[in-house]
Parts: C-alpha cells; sequence; structure tokens
C-alpha cells in the first residue's frame, strides 16, 4: 500500500547539506518523492510504504546533518501522486520568509585531508569546503540559500565542481560555495598600495612566513581582516600598538594546535572544547610561561587565543608549528571589524605593510568571538563569527520587533514569533562608520530573515545613538527600556523564567528611571517590569560618563564623597585642585552608583591605574592585582543602610582601603579583600531580598561579571546559600547581551 507524506521542516535546514541528506536517507528506504528549499524552510514528499516513511522521518528528526537545527517537523498526508523516482527540485521563492541562515563555522576534518593531499585536485586550494564547513552568514546576500544570493555569484562552476555540485552522492552536493583552483576566488600578497606583488599561493605563503617575522600584514579571513605579526616579536607587537594608537587593549594570538598551546597556558577540559568547537572562538587562557612579547597583553596573565579555522591559516604554520601570530581585529578604535577591500586599503594602508586578500566579496562582517570559561562554565565577551545569526528561541511574539540594544558593544536583536536573532558585536558606535555600519546592518539584517518590525525598543538612555536611531523611526510604536532591567531580562528569556527573580545588575553606568547613572543594581523583576531594591550609595563621576579614561578623577572623588583626608593621594596631578571643585560644586558631575566606576576609583586609589585607554582596563588590572593574592581569605564587612531601598556603604569599603593602605596591607592583598567583600554584601543584600519578597532565583548580568574572581565569588556564595543562580551563556553579560531583554520587555508591554 502506497502512503504520501508532505513534510515541512522548519529551522536551521538551508546551506547545510539537508536536502542531499534527505534525498540519501529517501533512496535508501527506496521512497519516491522530492524535496526542495523554500522560504519557510525545506519541504518533502515521500511515497511508499507507511513503516519506511515512518522511519525516514525519525532519521529526519534525530540525526539530521551537523549544522543543521530542526525547530519543527509538520507532516501531512495526501493523496498519493504516483512519484517515480526522488528528485531534488529547484528552489521556490513564495510564501512567507521563516528560514535561517547557519553561522561561518571553521573547515572540517575532511575539508582540510583534501587541502593538504597532494593528489587532491584541491591541493593547497585556500577556498576548499563542504556542506558541512566553511563561510555562509558572512557571504549571504538574501534568501533562498542558493549560489546566485552568495557572494559566490561571480564564480561560475567548472565541469567537475559542478559534477560535486549535482551529485547526490558527493560531499559537496549542494554545497554554495563549491568552488576548486580552476573556478572559484584567489589570494594575492600586495603591498600597502594595493599593488599585487604575488599570485602563486605556495610562493605567498612561503614569503608571507618571511615577512610575518618583521612585518604587520592584514589578512582577509572570513569575517573581515584581521592584522597579523609575530607575537614574540617584541618590536613587531609593540609597532602595532603604536600605529593602532591601542597602548593597553590585549591582542588575541593564533597558535597552530592545542598540543603547542598546552605547553605554555593552561587549559581545562571545557576550554578544550571550546577551541576545538567548529565555532573557533578566542578562549582567554591563563599563561603559563613567558613565552610571547609582554605586548601582547601588558599587564595580565589571561590571553586571548584561537586556533586556525581557515585551510589558509593553516598553512601559516607549514614551515614552524610552533609559531604564535598576533591576529586582532583590523579596525579603528572600538569600531567593528573592517571588511571590505576599498576601506581596508584606505583605512589601514598606514598600519599594515603588506595585505593578503582575495577577490570574493565578505557581505557580513563578523569580529572572532571571544569566550572565557568559570567553574568549567562558558561566557562570551563577544558574540560573533560561529554563533551569529544562530537563532535564539523566546516565547512568541504577536508583532515584529526590533531591539537597538546600547551604544556600547552593541548588537541589535530582531524578534518574529518565537524566535529572536540577536545581531553580530558592532562594536561602539561612536563614529559615523559605525552609525552608518549599523543602519546598513539592520537594513540586512531585516531583508535576510524577512521581519518587518512594527515595534521597537530601546534603551532610556535620551543620549544614545540607538535611542535616536529608534527616534527616528516614527511610523513605529517605541517602547523605551531601562539598561538594567534588560540585562537582567536578557538572562530570564535565556532561560525561559516568567516569575519575578532577583536580579543583580553589575556593570558601567546605565540611564536610570530617576535620570540619574544607576550601575550597581539589585531589582525584583521579571520580563515585564522591576522594582528598584537595592544598589551601592552614589558617589560623583567627574567630567560625567564620558570621562572614564583617567580614573584617579574617580578616585578623588570617591575619596572626597567618603569623608577621607585625600592629602597623601594623587599629589602630583596638576589638575587636583580643579577636579576637587567639581566635585565639591557639582558642576559637570553628576551622581553615580556605578560598580564598574567604583572599581575604577579603587584601581587608581591603591596606584594600579591612573590613566587608562579603553574601558575597563583600570578594573581588569585591578582583578589581576587581586589575583596575585587569591589566597588572602579576609573580608571587611560593608554595612547596608535601610533607605526607600537598601543602599550599600560604598564610603565604608572607601575607608576601609584607605585604613589598609595606611596599615601597610599590601596592594594586592587589598585589591582581593575589596573584590571578597564586594561579594559578600552582594549575597548578604540578596538574602535580605529574599527574606522580604520569598523569591529565591538570582540571574546575575552586567559587564562588572566579566571580573572571573567576582563572578566566581558571587556565584559560589549564592549557591551556598541555596539561591537558583542563572548566568548568561548564550550572549554575553555586556551590553551586547541587552537587546534580547530589550524584545522581552517591549513583547510584554505592547498595548494593542
Ligand atoms: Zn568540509
Ligand atoms: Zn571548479
Ligand atoms: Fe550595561
Amino acid at each position: 500500500m502506497t502512503h504520501h507524506y508532505h513534510i515541512q521542516v522548519k529551522g536551521i535546514v538551508q546551506g547545510v547539506g539537508f536536502r542531499p541528506f534527505v534525498y540519501n536517507v529517501a533512496v535508501s528506504h527506496n521512497l519516491c518523492g522530492s524535496v526542495s528549499n523554500d522560504t519557510e524552510g525545506v519541504t518533502i514528499h515521500l511515497e511508499g510504504p507507511e513503516e519506511a516513511i515512518k522511519q525516514c522521518v525519525d532519521i529526519i528528526r534525530n540525526n539530521p546533518p551537523p549544522l543543521a537545527q530542526i525547530i519543527d517537523i509538520k507532516i501531512t498526508k495526501l493523496p498519493p501522486n504516483g512519484f517515480k523516482s526522488f528528485t531534488i527540485l529547484q528552489s521556490t521563492t513564495t510564501g512567507t520568509r521563516d528560514v535561517f541562515i547557519p553561522p561561518d563555522v571553521a573547515i572540517c576534518h575532511e575539508c582540510l585531508e583534501d587541502f593538504f593531499d597532494v593528489h587532491n585536485r584541491r591541493y593547497h586550494y585556500p577556498f576548499t569546503t563542504c556542506t558541512h564547513c566553511g563561510p555562509r552568514f558572512s557571504i549571504i546576500d538574501d534568501i533562498p540559500y542558493d549560489r546566485d544570493n552568495t557572494a559566490m555569484k561571480p564564480f561560475s562552476m567548472c565541469p567537475q565542481c559542478y559534477e560535486e555540485y549535482t551529485n547526490p552522492h558527493n560531499r559537496r552536493f549542494h554545497t554554495q560555495p563549491n568552488a576548486c583552483p580552476q573556478c572559484g576566488p584567489h589570494i594575492v600578497l600586495c603591498d600597502s598600495s594595493g599593488k599585487v606583488i604575488q599570485s602563486q599561493f605556495d610562493a605567498i605563503i612561503s614569503q608571507l612566513q618571511t615577512i610575518l617575522k618583521h612585518h604587520i600584514v592584514a589578512l582577509k579571513s572570513v569575517g573581515g581582516y584581521h592584522l597579523a605579526c609575530d607575537a614574540t616579536n617584541d618590536h613587531c607587537v609593540n609597532l602595532l600598538r603604536m600605529r593602532k594608537g591601542r597602548p593597553f587593549k590585549p591582542f588575541a594570538i593564533m597558535v597552530s594546535s592545542l598540543q603547542f598551546l598546552e605547553t605554555f597556558c593552561l587549559v581545562t577540559q571545557k576550554e578544550k572544547e571550546l577551541l576545538l568547537s567548529k565555532e573557533r572562538p578566542i578562549v582567554l587562557l591563563k599563561l603559563q610561561k613567558d613565552i610571547v612579547s609582554p605586548y601582547v597583553a601588558p599587564g595580565l596573565t589571561y590571553i586571548g587565543v584561537m586556533l586556525p579555522y581557515t585551510p589558509f591559516q593553516h598553512m601559516l604554520f607549514s614551515s614552524n608549528d610552533e609559531s604564535i601570530y598576533v591576529m586582532t581585529s583590523a579596525n579603528i578604535s572600538d569600531e567593528p571589524i573592517i571588511y571590505n577591500d576599498d576601506d581596508a586599503f584606505e583605512r589601514l594602508g598606514t598600519i599594515a605593510d603588506y595585505f593578503v586578500t582575495y577577490n570574493r566579496q565578505i557581505l557580513s562582517h563578523t569580529d572572532d568571538s571571544v569566550v572565557y570559561v568559570v567553574d568549567e562554565k562558558p561566557y562570551f565577551v563577544r558574540r560573533s563569527r560561529g554563533y551569529v545569526p544562530a537563532p535564539i528561541f523566546i516565547k512568541e511574539t504577536p508583532l515584529h520587533i526590533l531591539a537597538t540594544g546600547g551604544d556600547l558593544k552593541n548588537s541589535f536583536a530582531l524578534a518574529r514569533n518565537n524566535v529572536a536573532i540577536v545581531s553580530q558585536f558592532l562594536g561602539d558606535l561612536a563614529t559615523p562608520w559605525g552609525n552608518d555600519l549599523y543602519r546598513k546592518t539592520i537594513a540586512h539584517f531585516c531583508k535576510i530573515f524577512d521581519v518587518k518590525p512594527k515595534l521597537i525598543a530601546h534603551d532610556m538612555h535620551p543620549n544614545y545613538f540607538t535611542t535616536m536611531f529608534a527616534q527616528e523611526q516614527t511610523t513605529l510604536q517605541t517602547v523605551a527600556v531601562q539598561h538594567h532591567h534588560a540585562h537582567i531580562a536578557s538572562v530570564c528569556q535565556e532561560h525561559s523564567i516568567e516569575e519575578p527573580i532577583i536580579g543583580i545588575a553589575y556593570d558601567g553606568t546605565g540611564y536610570g528611571t530617576d535620570h540619574t547613572l544607576w550601575g550597581s543594581e539589585l531589582l525584583i523583576a521579571d520580563t515585564k517590569e522591576f522594582i528598584r531594591a537595592a544598589h551601592f550609595d552614589y558617589f560623583g563621576l567627574p567630567g560625567g560618563e564620558h570621562a572614564i579614561k583617567d580614573p584617579w578623577k574617580i578616585g578623588l572623588s570617591l575619596l572626597m564623597t567618603s569623608s577621607v583626608d585625600d592629602s597623601t593621594f594623587f599629589t602630583q596631578k596638576q589638575e587636583k585642585e580643579f577636579v576637587k571643585e567639581i566635585v565639591y560644586k557639582t558642576i559637570n558631575c553628576p551622581a553615580t552608583c556605578s560598580i564598574g566606576r567604583l572599581f575604577d576609583g579603587v584601581a587608581a586609589i591603591l596606584g594600579v591605574a591612573h590613566h587608562i585607554s579603553t574601558e575597563a582596563e583600570a578594573a581588569m588590572l585591578l582583578e589581576e592585582k587581586a589575583l596575585e593574592a587569591i589566597k588572602d581569605t579576609t573580608v571587611f564587612e560593608v554595612p547596608i543602610k535601610q533607605e526607600q531601598t537598601l543602599v550599600i556603604d560604598t564610603a565604608h569599603i572607601i575607608q576601609e582601603i584607605v585604613n589598609m593602605i595606611e596599615l601597610h596591607v599590601p596592594v594586592a592583598a587589598i585589591a582581593m579583600r575589596f573584590h571578597r567583600a564586594i561579594a559578600e554584601v552582594t549575597i548578604t543584600t540578596a538574602c535580605k531580598l529574599r527574606e522580604h519578597y520569598s523569591i529565591n532565583k538570582v540571574a546575575l548580568s552586567g559587564g562588572v561579571f566579566h571580573n572571573r574572581i567576582l563572578l566566581h565569588l558571587i556565584t559560589t556564595g549564592l549557591a551556598k546559600k541555596s539561591f537558583d543562580v542563572y548566568t548568561p551563556h548564550k550572549l554575553p553579560c555586556n551590553d551586547g547581551g541587552i537587546a534580547l531583554g530589550q524584545i522581552a520587555i517591549a513583547r510584554e508591554n505592547i498595548h494593542v
């Protein structure tokens, strides 16, 4: 008896080898019918004996190809059609679009074997790829995911590639970026003016290995350009710092293998998994041996490391597998990575001595993702290549929503039905170039995910670019979302928590409902609303929230607010009297309770950092100091005052620190005790809130939780007090994660 079923599969099912997979499963079960991509996913017709169809569907559901992610399978019975065979049909473009685009992933083992096999026609061909690996998101221009809608459009396949592409038994069947040396893109080596000086691949590699010993090279990678140099050469690394105007912010490095990496870094099991994963993020690891130049990550004992993820990167180590390269995003200050060739030559010409580029366009930029592991749990610093644009499943939203994110470390998000797509890292939106890219990326996302926003959620901050952008969209309903509420709602959304929880949001600064700068918030919140239940006490922020590059000014203000004699501090500063005056008179000195700024100020008081070049630098250096005294378990108690809310006594912390300085307690020990005191008072406050509100769930978020010591002390301390602790793992805890929270809050506050 012949049966006919129509099967609709939704999820990440295009560009991942889904059709050939279905073809092979169907044919091996002697079934007839068809499979095709359409704008809703993959449509399958299966005709044959009922039992065989059932087996087939089970395999599709339970063992899809490596890059596939199925959300939904809908099965409908139809009258028999009389199919004579099983075929793969052309794509159709009608109907609503409901497909997802896979992220860019590392080259797979089989392709790497082809690449290193002298007898293979893809020997040393750097664009070797297959259905299970390589670029996707970065080369897609529109859906359906067909070659004509990708950056591969200009390259027509040679007969051999076409044979693979059309042969269902080939690993490259329907691989849109399929290419070979005869028909695909090519790499060239150029000087800084753009003049090609080598175009033969093996010659490029050997020249490059020599050049990299003494020069800086811009390398076009998957999601944009990297700047590379020899990480063991002080002169080169320093030169790169000078040319980039980046004195402190650490550079990531790339090494050939895990085996070599373990000779100089401590790598835990979880860290190994991440390093070797197909997403290949940068993983922050503890340095054990001084093998790289100290200028790679000045003053820090954690270093960002990644393993090669493209054939080209594997080749960089062909003559010496113990090479270590700086591999940092080619960008200007905190902007996103540069990814188009004209921009690269124009803007990097004074930084890079040589360029390696290729003749295929990058359509979506992605920086390398950055993760760190605390207590064997992974956390994002930056979510981009390898992870974006994988969907995050959420509670159903009745309207399409755009959430604009924050102005620092920006990522925006779109939501449709039960899916949110969070964008790649877009950096700090402080320049016209960054603003322009932001607008372009939103438009591109709306196109490729077919979202037409009806509602736009933005931060409450009146001066954010992202707020102004939202207000420009005059035809849309807007929702202003409090910054720390968004941080916490994001964690609630990620863990599908609907009831109110205790949310601890510790970060730089965020605009509060009372127009002051918040940043140490303990909220009672769900995804609809919140109560501000506790925070640290306020202090003056001389110069306002943008003047964060002078931690000593914050330190001075903290001393003054705490009624501590400041005469022995910052005595060498010419502007000291001037700063004191603006703090006294509160001119251009807004009040803040930011815990991030408290860390900066304490770092300055302890002499760990006075001037910094990048946000959170002082706090990072303070954490490093504390690590030296990690075994010091002394902790001082911080009073909690009962006002309208609970207020943690910031002044007392400063007084304790100054006391310890006077008693000549070593700086590292003071730094460590400060961390412990903050953790301790946080846990005590959470206990008070639990008592009052009868809530046992706690969510943590905010950029301050990039601090490993604090994250460890607070999560383990809360767990010891039997709290259920939730932390963000799908998105960064910094402002890169707030867009998802904005989506959730907007959805709960829709007035229809
Ligand atoms: Zn492959
Ligand atoms: Zn070819
Ligand atoms: Fe924040």
